[in-house]
C-alpha cells in the first residue's frame, strides 16, 4: 500500500505501537477508541421506538457497553422495507443519550443529512453502501464530528484506507474503521468476516479498528465466535446489534442478539480481552489496577 497517497491514515513516520486514541462523548461518559480498553457499542440495527430503544440502551449500558448504536436512516435493499424514522429517531437517541449517558453513533446516508445528524449524534456512521460515496465522505470530514467508516461489502482494505483519507483531508481526523464482512462466494453467512483485515488494518494505520460481527454472520448463533475472534485478532472494539425482541425488529432480527445473550457475551469475552492484554469493563468490576487500589 503506497503510503505517499496515505499521509494522513497511514502508519509511516508514527513511531510503532502508536494508534490514535479517538475519544467520542462529553467528558465523563465519554468512550475511547484505540485504548487499552475495548469500545463496545451496542444497539438495535434501526431505531423502531422511544420505548424499545430506551429498554435496549439502559440493558446494553448495564452489560458494560459503552456506546449506543441505532439506525434513523436506513439504508435497505428493498425500497419497501422500513427506512428508518429519520429525525424522529435523532431525537429518541439523543434522549437515550440523557436517560443513560452513554454516547451514540447512527448513520449518515446523505450529504444533505449531515448537518441534522451532526447535531444529535456523537459519531457519524458512514455504512458499507456508502464507503466510495466521495461527496458523503468530504461532507463528513467536514463535520467535525467522529466518523464511524464501515469497510464496503466489495471493498479491498486499501480502498478503505483510501476512504478514511477521504474523511480526514476534508480535515477531520477523528476516524474509526470498522470490518464488517465482505461479499465472497460464501452462502452459509451473510458476509465473510475478514479477521486478516484487523492485523492488516493495525499495520498499515494508525486509525482505530473495529469488527461488527453482526452483518458479518448475519445471524444471531455466529455473533459470539466472530466477536471472539475479532478481540482475539486484535481489534479496538465490536458494534452489536441488540434488539428486546429480535423476532419482532423491523431490521436485523435474525442476527440481533437480546440483551440477555449481550450481556452473557460481554462476560465471556472480558477472559479473551485479557489474554490479549486488553481489557473489558464488566460494570461492578474496576476497571484498572490503580482504580483496584485506590
Ligand atoms: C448497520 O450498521 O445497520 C448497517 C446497515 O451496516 P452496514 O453498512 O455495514 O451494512
Ligand atoms: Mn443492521
Amino acid at each position: 500500500m503506497s503510503s505517499l497517497q496515505l499521509p494522513l491514515a497511514s502508519r509511516t513516520g508514527r513511531a510503532p505501537h502508536t494508534p490514535s486514541e479517538i475519544v467520542v462523548g462529553a467528558a465523563g461518559a465519554a468512550v475511547t477508541f484505540g485504548g487499552r480498553e475495548l469500545a463496545l457499542v451496542a444497539g438495535p440495527c434501526s431505531v423502531e421506538s422511544r420505548d424499545m430503544l430506551l429498554e435496549t440502551a439502559r440493558a446494553v449500558r448495564a452489560a458494560g457497553a459503552g456506546m449506543l448504536r441505532g439506525g434513523a436512516y436506513k439504508p435497505r435493499t428493498s425500497p419497501y422495507a422500513f427506512t428508518g424514522l429519520g429525525e424522529a429517531a435523532l431525537e429518541i437517541l439523543a434522549e437515550a443519550r440523557a436517560a443513560t449517558g452513554l454516547p451514540v453513533v447512527t448513520e449518515v446516508m446523505d450529504t444533505r443529512q449531515v448537518d441534522l445528524v451532526a447535531r444529535h449524534a456523537d459519531m457519524l456512521q458512514v455504512g458499507a453502501r456508502n464507503m466510495q460515496n466521495f461527496a458523503l465522505l468530504a461532507e463528513v470530514g467536514r463535520a467535525g464530528v467522529p466518523v464511524l467508516l464501515k469497510r464496503g461489502i466489495a471493498a479491498t482494505v486499501s480502498e478503505l484506507l483510501h476512504a478514511a483519507e477521504h474523511v480526514m483531508a476534508a480535515g477531520n481526523a477523528r476516524v474509526v474503521l470498522c470490518e464488517r464482512g465482505i461479499r465472497t462466494f460464501e452462502t452459509a453467512t451473510r458476509n465473510t468476516l475478514d479477521v486478516a483485515a484487523i492485523p492488516v488494518l493495525k499495520r498499515e494505520t494508525h486509525l482505530p479498528v473495529i469488527v461488527d460481527p453482526s452483518h458479518a454472520g448475519g445471524r444471531a448463533h455466529l455473533v459470539a465466535p466472530l466477536a471472539a475472534a475479532a478481540v482475539a485478532a486484535g481489534a479496538d472494539g465490536l458494534i452489536i446489534e441488540v434488539h428486546p425482541s429480535p423476532a419482532d425488529a423491523l431490521s436485523d432480527g435474525e442476527q440481533s442478539l437480546t440483551t440477555a445473550a449481550f450481556a452473557a457475551l460481554v462476560r465471556r469475552l472480558a477472559p479473551i480481552a485479557a489474554a490479549c492484554d486488553r481489557v473489558i469493563a464488566l460494570p461492578g468490576v474496576p476497571r484498572r489496577r490503580e482504580e483496584l487500589c485506590a
